[in-house]
C-alpha cells in the first residue's frame, strides 16, 4: 500500500519560468496523488504537460486518470490543451464534478479550446473524456474514499481529500480562508493570537498526512490583497495546527515572489508552527518534489 504525491505545477495565477523560480518552479497548478494502482490528477495549471510527458514515458500500458480541477481560472486548466495522454484513443480520463450531473468542468474545458483559443478541437483529442460527479458527497474511485469542501473564492472553488487505509491527502487551493476567521476581532488585538478556522473545515482537513493548501500571500502583503480569493500562509500554518496535519505543503506561490522570498515566507511559517507547539513539518511545495506517504 503506497501513496505518493508528487508537485508538477506550485505557482498561482500565471507560469512564472526564469532565474528567480528556479527552485520552487514556475508551472502552474497540477498535483499527481498515486494510491495503490489508481492515479488522480488536481487541476490541470501548466505543470500538467509534463505530468502527460512522464506518464506517457513511464510506462507502455494505457494511461487511466481521474482528474479533479478545483475550478477553472486559468491557471488551472491552461495545461489541458497539452496533456498529450489526450490525444491517444487507448486512454480514459474522468473529469469530475461535485454535484450529481454537474458536467461544468468538462464544459469549459471543452471551452478552452475552440478555434479562436486553440488550433486542436476538443472533440478531436482521441482519448475517451468521461464526464463523472461526486454525487454531492463522497464516492469510492479505485478504493480511495474521494470528499469535496466548498471554498472561499471568487467564482467558486473546491477542496478534495483523497484517503485509503488511513492515509489522507488534502488538497485546497484557490481559498480564501482568512476571510472565514471566527475570532477576526482578537486578531486585531493580538495579531500573534492563532486564527480559529470554522470547524467544518478543520474536520474536513482533520489528521491529514498531508495538506497543500493555498498561502500565497505574506502577512504584509495580504490587506492590499483581500477579495481576491487567496490566504496567507501564516493562516493555513495555523488552520495545520487545529486540524493535526502531520505535513503541510505550502502551495499556489505568488508570481512576484522569488525564490528567495518564498525561502523567508517559508521560515516565517515554521516560526509560527513552533510557537503554536507543534510538530506540524511545513515546507514549500515545489516542482518535481515527490513524497511517499504510508
Ligand atoms: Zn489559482
Ligand atoms: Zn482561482
Amino acid at each position: 500500500m503506497t501513496t505518493f504525491v508528487r508537485f508538477w505545477g506550485t505557482r498561482g495565477s500565471i507560469p512564472t519560468p526564469g532565474h528567480k523560480t528556479r527552485k520552487y518552479g514556475g508551472n502552474t497548478s497540477c498535483v499527481e496523488v498515486r494510491i495503490d494502482d489508481a492515479l488522480f490528477i488536481c487541476d490541470g495549471g501548466t505543470g500538467l504537460r509534463e505530468l502527460g510527458v512522464d506518464l506517457l514515458a513511464r510506462s507502455s500500458s494505457s494511461v487511466e486518470a481521474h482528474m479533479f480541477f478545483s475550478h477553472t481560472h486559468w491557471d488551472h486548466i491552461q495545461g489541458f490543451p497539452f496533456f498529450m495522454p489526450a490525444y491517444a484513443t487507448e486512454n480514459s480520463l474522468y473529469v469530475y464534478g461535485v454535484t450529481k450531473d454537474d458536467n461544468r468542468v468538462h464544459r469549459l474545458l471543452l471551452g478552452q479550446m475552440r478555434s479562436e483559443y486553440f488550433p486542436v478541437k476538443f472533440s478531436d483529442l482521441g482519448s475517451k473524456i468521461v464526464s463523472s460527479d461526486l454525487g454531492g458527497g463522497a464516492k469510492s474511485i479505485e478504493g480511495v474514499m474521494v470528499r469535496h469542501y466548498e471554498q472561499t473564492h471568487p467564482g467558486r472553488s473546491f477542496a478534495f481529500s483523497f484517503e485509503k487505509n488511513g492515509v489522507k491527502v488534502v488538497y485546497a487551493t484557490d481559498n480564501e480562508i482568512d476571510m472565514t476567521v471566527l475570532n477576526a476581532d482578537d486578531i486585531l488585538e493580538h495579531p500573534e493570537a492563532l486564527r480559529r478556522v470554522p470547524e467544518e473545515f478543520v474536520r474536513f482537513v482533520g489528521d491529514a498526512d498531508l495538506l497543500i493548501a493555498d498561502g500565497q500571500y505574506t502577512d504584509e502583503e495580504y490587506p492590499a490583497k483581500l477579495g481576491w480569493g487567496h490566504a496567507r500562509a501564516s493562516t493555513v500554518v495555523d488552520l495545520a495546527v487545529q486540524a493535526r496535519v502531520k505535513q503541510c505543503a505550502i502551495f499556489h506561490h505568488d508570481p512576484m515572489h522569488s525564490d528567495h522570498d518564498m525561502d523567508e515566507k517559508i521560515a516565517r511559517c515554521r516560526a509560527r508552527a513552533e510557537r503554536a507547539g507543534s510538530n506540524v513539518v511545513v515546507f514549500g511545495a515545489r516542482e518535481g518534489l515527490e513524497i511517499k506517504l504510508d
